[in-house]
């Protein structure tokens, strides 16, 4: 299995290779060169099947030989060992025909837990054969940043520098990412946006003696592994209500297009799903662009499902890829169209956008009724993303079970959700000590080099 670069350009690579390196060098991001299928038979001998069993299943067709089947099974059972729950990925009934996929029983509660434990297992391993050492960065909007911190703390072959926007993440996503005290972890508090963040590290990826020198490795929602992680529970939960037997359709809370992307991955790979449906709060560029075809940046808006605030969609890009059936020139010109504020889809590439994602968006209220009413209906209390996902969801109910993904736990946004609900969304147990903890944070400027010279320093 090869992966190529959405901007066509980058030269071909193995699996173990994309995941290290994260970014192409020609700025695109990889993708399979083939998506592999599962036949209808395959799919209906995941029922009943352990979480764990469905992601050797799902996955290692995509791996090529990274990893032996006997390996490649290890790092999935350490991966998921640490969730608070057996299923990994439990689906509850909301109402008739609506199911909501909880995602947040991870160690640092939220979906993006599944990506980066098996992310960290993967690196680890890979590294470890070649005795190599590298310098993760990331940026995040809250949950990127202490996912990847959870599963990269203490590895011997690993340093993990974490940009995150000053002043707009949740004191518990600080926390997660502020607390840890193994020397390999280190987060910078950025005076900027989530996307100067996240501009910031594709920059540092595109200075290639920055990137030779510091041997730097991106975990970003971008890496094909993350992406290739997030499309198993897609199985595991159409599976739990029939598939491949019958449809279903998938509402997911989306910022940087990486975890719906995933359900797309999903479909190509024979999973019968109906619609995927694309939820935004107000910072709802995905969702304008669905229904006009200019993809067009306007300023980020806070929100209360702050994850979501992110007007640069990365991933989009590999949606686009395939919408101008793999024509890289194409994709690298419109990329570079958006350094001017954006691009217009062409005719063809925007119906097949239309045709395969459907969208809607969440206001502030609409999310703060969602949690109140949720509550009061069906007694599951939801985290504003996840409350955005079932506002929209609403609208595309119909004779298909519908499944919103609950992306993160209530109790790490408990301001949002108290002022919604009335009611407190206390921390599971084994992290009810997190405000205790002591903080460790660096604050550099929105300044490429002052990034650059924190992080030479410390490693
Ligand atoms: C990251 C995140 C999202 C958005 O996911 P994308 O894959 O970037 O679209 C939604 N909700 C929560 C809680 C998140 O952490």
């Amino acid at each position: 299995m090869r992966y190529i670069s959405t901007r066509g350009t980058a030269p071909a690579l193995t699996f173990e290779e994309a995941m290290l390196t994260g970014l192409a060098r020609d700025g695109g991001l990889y993708v399979p060169e083939d998506i592999p299928t599962l036949t209808p038979t395959q799919i209906a001998a995941m029922a009943g099947k352990s979480y764990e069993e469905v992601a050797f299943d799902v996955m290692r067709p995509f791996i090529g030989d990274t990893f032996s089947d006997t390996q490649f099974q290890e790092l999935i059972a350490k991966a998921y060992a640490g969730f608070g729950h057996a299923a990994r990925a439990p689906l509850v009934q909301l109402a008739p025909n609506h199911f909501l996929l909880e995602l947040f029983h991870g160690p640092t509660l939220a979906f993006k837990d599944f990506a980066m434990q098996l992310i960290g297992q993967m690196f680890q391993a890979a590294l470890s054969r070649s005795g190599d050492r590298v310098t993760i960065v990331g940026a995040t909007s809250g949950d990127t940043g202490s996912a990847a911190i959870e599963a990269f703390r203490g590895l011997s072959n690993v340093d993990v520098f974490i940009l995150y926007p000053h002043g707009r993440v949740s004191e518990v996503q600080r926390r997660q990412m502020t607390t840890p005290s193994e020397a390999n972890v280190h987060a910078l508090a950025v005076d900027g946006d989530f996307d100067d963040c996240q501009a910031a590290v594709k920059d540092m990826f595109n200075d290639f003696s920055f990137r030779e020198d510091v041997k730097l490795a991106g975990v970003n929602s971008i890496n094909w592994g993350r992406v290739l992680a997030q499309v198993v529970y897609y199985f595991t939960a159409a599976v739990s209500l029939g598939a491949p037997h019958r449809k279903v359709s998938f509402t997911v809370p989306t910022g940087n297009f990486g975890d719906i992307f995933a359900g797309y991955i999903a479909k190509k790979m024979g999973l019968p799903i109906a619609d995927l449906v694309v939820a935004t709060n107000r910072n709802d560029i995905l969702h304008r662009t669905l229904e006009t075809g200019a993809y067009t940046k306007e300023g980020v808006t806070p929100t209360i499902s702050p994850s979501m605030d992110i007007q640069v969609s990365s991933n989009f890009e590999r949606a686009l890829f395939y919408a101008y059936g793999g024509d890289g020139a194409t994709v690298a010109a419109q990329m570079d169209d958006l350094k001017n504020g954006g691009f217009d889809i062409s005719q063809g590439a925007f119906q097949m956008l239309q045709d395969t994602f459907k969208s809607g968006r969440a206001s502030e209220d609409d999310t703060k009724a969602m949690i109140k009413s949720c509550r009061a209906d069906s007694g599951e209390l939801l985290c504003p993303h996840s409350a955005v996902g079932v506002h929209v969801a609403q609208a595309h109910l119909g004779a298909t079970p519908m499944i919103t993904l609950a992306t993160a736990h209530p109790a790490k946004f408990p301001d949002a959700v108290k002022e919604a609900s009335g009611e407190a969304a206390p921390l599971p147990p084994r992290m009810a000590d997190l405000y205790e903890r002591p903080e460790r944070v660096t604050r550099v400027a929105n300044d490429l080099a002052a990034l650059q010279a924190v992080i030479k320093e410390r490693i």
